[in-house]
């Protein structure tokens, strides 16, 4: 105390000997360079509303209210603008109808819950979403407890998470995120989502959060968090712009080459450096860490794993019939696709994949090339999707010196990508 009490006065001195022009420079100077330091920081604000709303209508779904009380909970509940933002969502044009749920299907499946039939509606994200919110409604508790830990969270935890998604960005944007925490519509664990306002929106479905042992997971959050504010970065707009896609014609074999890679890079950074995937190829990047995943994605992982000599073989193919056939049937290619590459692939597998082969795929492409030559090369080849298969056989010698052969790309088809315009 006595020293903090001798330390005033010298520091007023100090100030007294500065004339008032300057200080007044410094002062605006000061808070012009705060001002600057808080709007280049990437701000979140997490909503937790329709959560808690929500809850209640869970709670009385597990004592058996009646009908009517649960109906007005549940309306109250779909006020709230997590579930608006969510219904613009999955009611988007760009997703294929039967992957879409609205408000209506929704709500008329969670008054169902209270009777003897489920009503889904024959809808495919109803179905997904059933048992989990069953199993709510039967351990309603451990949902409640969830939500008071991620509340509870300080939040430095999730500037950890910004800060790692911001490194593995090739170029920092600008973004102003609002994080629902929520028990949502369809069946996704998370999602990334610009609305139509133009403002960027993370998605968490309360429901997905949990581990084994039924409590709230707060590492498999922050990796999560990580992973989507990962994709608001948009790390493929660069090379987007630079190639001018809007302006390619749908069968320019440009477009058809990047469209078909995209989703590889932009889930394989995320998986691979957000959430800290290890491949078959390349470990985890941070080794002292978990890989956060559910146990289902970790399940879908070790499955994709073993099949990885198998998995770049068929790339090799799709490449081929994108980039060296005479003609395209485009829509038979994206069904075979979404049967190969995405969940759906489950369906015909006898599997429940969470997570499609593309993420596990592009961790596998990403890990190489960052491996073998580091975060600036990686970014080269973000800003240029035409250099990744070449900068992957490059690296996959070097890290594999003695059996990189059933790795590698042909080189014809590494030709073809280079001269595409
Ligand atoms: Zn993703």
């Amino acid at each position: 105390m006595p020293l903090e009490a001798g330390k005033k006065p010298e520091m007023v001195q100090k100030g007294r000997k500065m004339t008032r022009l300057p200080l007044a420079i410094f002062v605006i100077l000061m808070i012009f360079s705060v001002l600057l330091a808080f709007q280049k920081q990437p701000s979140t604000e997490f909503d937790y509303k329709s959560a808690e709303a929500m809850m209640k209508v869970i709670q009385a779904l597990h004592r058996q209210d009646e009908e009517e009380v649960i109906q007005k909970l549940l309306d109250e509940a779909l006020k709230f603008e997590a579930y608006e933002v969510s219904h613009e969502r999955y009611t988007d044009p760009e997703r294929s109808k039967e992957n879409q749920v609205t408000l209506s299907q929704f709500r008329r499946f969670m008054l169902s819950l209270s009777g003897d039939q489920v009503d889904t509606q024959d809808n495919r994200r109803l179905m997904i979403t059933q048992p989990f919110y069953e199993d709510a409604i039967k351990n309603p508790e451990k949902f409640q407890k969830a939500i008071q830990k991620i509340q509870s969270t300080p939040s430095s935890q999730f500037q950890d998470s910004f800060d790692l998604a911001l490194y593995w960005l090739p170029e920092k944007p600008d973004l102003n995120i609002h994080v629902w925490v929520l028990f949502d519509i369809g069946g996704s664990g998370a999602w990334a989502f610009r609305t139509k306002d133009g403002a960027h929106n993370i998605g968490f479905n309360l429901l997905h959060m949990l581990n084994d042992k039924g409590e709230f997971d707060l590492e498999l959050f922050l990796g999560i968090l990580a992973h989507e504010i990962h994709h608001l970065g948009e790390p493929q707009s660069h090379y987007l712009e630079a190639i001018n896609y809007d302006s390619l014609r749908e069968t320019s074999r440009l477009r058809l080459y990047s469209d078909y890679v995209i989703p590889f890079v932009t889930e394989g950074m995320a998986q691979k450096f957000c959430n800290n995937a290890p491949g078959t190829l390349t470990p985890k990047p941070y080794p002292e860490k978990v890989f956060s995943a559910t146990s289902l994605n970790l399940k879908d992982w070790t499955y994709f794993q073993k099949q990885f000599i198998d998995i770049h073989n068929r790339a090799i193919k799709d490449l081929r019939q994108l980039l060296g056939s005479t003609s395209i049937d485009k829509t038979r290619f994206d069904e075979e696709y979404g049967k190969y590459w995405t969940w759906r692939a489950g369906e015909f597998e006898g599997k429940n994949f969470t997570l499609g082969r593309r993420y596990y795929y592009g961790t596998e492409l990403m890990g190489v090339i960052n491996d073998a030559f580091g975060r600036d090369v990686l970014f080269e080849g973000l800003k240029d999707l035409r250099k990744i298969p070449l900068l992957f056989n490059e690296g996959v010698k070097k890290l594999h010196p003695k059996d990189f052969e059933p790795y590698l790309f042909p080189e014809d088809l590494i030709t073809l990508v280079q001269e595409l315009y």
